[in-house]
């Protein structure tokens, strides 16, 4: 385990950083946080898909670094507002951008509604690209919620207060992280993705 390549993980959240690293952490697997190496400029996000804003990520952080290199992105989509704020979940609430105004604009949309569907979803698309750019992995992970009118909890990050889980009835803002690291979209997606990681490292 210990011969696989290290890898680079192109985000700058914190938290999903901290949730990427103890998905990884079984494995052993040495992962280092872009924020580690000097000169590597923020990736603009400019895809309209999750798909392809997490190619964009991981390929150009691999190629400035020359390493392998995990990207994700993730955003929620609800129902009644045609799966917005989808691609656009980081900035929904306009800059400078932060969860507060996001979930205070999610709200207000909602409330434009009569008696609107509260369903959810959140998405997390993961990709690994090797070091000369080209994608050797790439997965999706999904987890259905619904939103409450009010803030729950304050574990996790982003929408997390307002994201109610209806198996557990709490939002990933009162539910323990260890719970979230089993049944979030980004567990769901990195369930697939660490295996077939590995075994393109074990095809070196
Ligand atoms: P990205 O960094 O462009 O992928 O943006 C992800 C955004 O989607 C975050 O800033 C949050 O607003 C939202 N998001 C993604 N995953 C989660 C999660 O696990 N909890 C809460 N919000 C999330």
């Amino acid at each position: 385990m210990t011969d696989f390549p290290s890898v680079v993980l192109s985000s700058r959240n914190h938290k999903k950083i901290g949730e990427v690293m103890e998905l990884l952490a079984p494995w052993k697997i040495q992962v280092q946080g872009v924020q580690e190496f000097d000169g590597v400029e923020d990736v603009e996000e400019t895809g309209t898909t999750f798909a392809e804003n997490a190619d964009l990520k991981a390929i150009t952080v691999a190629r400035k670094l020359g390493r392998w290199t995990i990207a994700e992105d993730s955003g929620l989509c609800v129902v009644a507002l045609g799966n917005a704020p989808g691609v656009y979940s980081a900035r929904y609430g306009g800059e400078p951008s932060s969860d507060a105004r996001n979930n205070a604009k999610l709200l207000a949309e909602l409330a434009r509604l009569q008696d609107p569907d509260r369903r959810a979803f959140y998405v997390c698309h993961a990709v690994l690209s090797d070091p000369e750019g080209r994608i050797r992995v790439r997965t999706e992970g999904r987890c259905h919620g619904e939103i409450l009118a009010e803030y729950h909890g304050n574990h996790g990050f982003g929408y997390d207060p307002l994201f109610l889980v209806p198996e557990y009835h709490q939002t990933f803002g009162q539910l323990a992280p260890a719970v979230k690291r089993h049944i979030s979209h980004r567990a769901r997606a990195f369930e697939q993705f660490i295996p077939q990681m590995v075994s393109v490292f074990r095809s070196l």
